[in-house]
């Protein structure tokens, strides 16, 4: 099958993905064979590809944002009928005993497996995942506007609800790629208020056109005091400038699995009462509710389309703030 591989990482200008013929998977027991029609592309596969995460799997193929259809059961595996639209998300497995998967937090098992970082992904034409961390993608979302629902909305959708938004409740979203421009879709059907921030002119353009109340610069203060943020961006200068910008007992949320170090900051920005979590990973009930969610509202994702044999350049695209809204790879035409 036609795959972009990664054998050593390297920065994206140096174009480090390999698009060539590798073996096609074969399903394990429990497994589903999927053909690949879409795989969003999201950030951490740029933090794959550029080493920022550690390398577990060499090579390796990204990517985690996958729609396709189940072309073949594995033994066991009767989850899903032949031709069933189903996506592959970031979770790719976990190990269903320590004791996080024990108390309802899987996104923290200690063992998990992850789709296009220790295992392979979906920049590819199959992938296989095992049938019970296989979401089934709702009617009525296009395959190429449902793959970036599958991280960037699934974290995003879990960023929200730590932020413990109310109706009414003024949310600042700090970096408006993937993920904000699909959080920003909820929170207004929530009647929450958005405020977002964002180094690039494009984004803020995007921002405004889907309801934010205002749209300013990445370390710009919005005009009033916010009641949560959440922090999109992997840059940790963000960390002060948002809690500056939030009330008493505000709540700032860091929806990153990678960010560049925090810089000291006084102790008065978080005193008060505010806090600070971070989101690592997600549940399969996460996801299954957001994608109902995403359904019903209907949510709209921006996307821009490029073939798979273009993965270096919709990543290089990211990394230049160049796409308003998500990339997306077009396996199967
Ligand atoms: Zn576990
Ligand atoms: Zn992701």
């Amino acid at each position: 099958m036609k795959a972009c591989l990664l054998r050593t990482p390297a920065r994206i200008q140096e174009n480090p993905l390999e698009f060539g013929e590798v073996a096609a998977p074969r399903p394990d027991s429990g497994e589903v064979l999927v053909r690949v029609q879409v795989c969003g592309v999201c950030r951490t596969d740029l933090h794959v590809v550029e080493g920022e995460l550690p390398p577990k799997l060499l090579p390796v193929i990204p990517g985690h944002q996958v729609v396709g259809r189940v072309e073949e059961n594995g033994v066991g595996a009767a989850r899903f009928a032949r031709g069933a639209r189903v996506g592959v998300a970031w979770l790719h497995k976990t190990d269903g005993t320590c004791e996080y998967c024990r108390q309802n937090k899987e996104n923290l098992c200690n063992a998990p497996l992850l789709t296009g970082y220790t295992v392979n992904g979906g920049y590819a034409e199959h992938i296989v995942a095992p049938q019970d961390f296989v979401y089934p993608i709702p009617e009525g979302l296009a395959d190429e506007h449902a793959a970036p629902l599958l991280c960037a909305g699934i974290i995003g959708y879990r960023c929200l609800r730590m932020a413990k938004l109310t109706h009414g409740a003024k949310l600042g979203l700090y970096g408006f790629g993937a993920a904000a421009h699909v959080a920003i879709q909820v929170a207004n059907h929530w009647g929450v208020h958005v405020y977002a921030a964002t180094r690039d002119q494009r984004h803020q353009k995007l921002a405004m056109e889907l309801g934010a109340k205002w749209a300013g610069g990445g370390l710009d203060l919005p005009p009033v005091q916010l009641d949560a943020a959440i922090v999109f961006a992997p840059a940790g200068e963000i960390v002060p400038v948002a809690l500056k910008a939030l009330r008493k007992s505000g709540r700032l949320i860091l929806g990153g699995i990678h960010m560049s170090d925090i810089p000291s900051f006084p102790y008065d920005l978080l005193y008060q009462e505010r806090m600070i979590r971070s989101v690592a990973n997600n549940t399969r009930k996460d996801g299954e509710e957001f994608l109902k969610l995403a359904a019903e509202i209907p949510i709209r994702t921006h996307v821009q389309l490029y073939p798979l044999s273009d993965a270096n350049r919709a990543l290089n695209a990211l990394k230049n703030d160049a796409i308003p809204g998500a990339a997306v790879l077009q396996v199967q035409s």
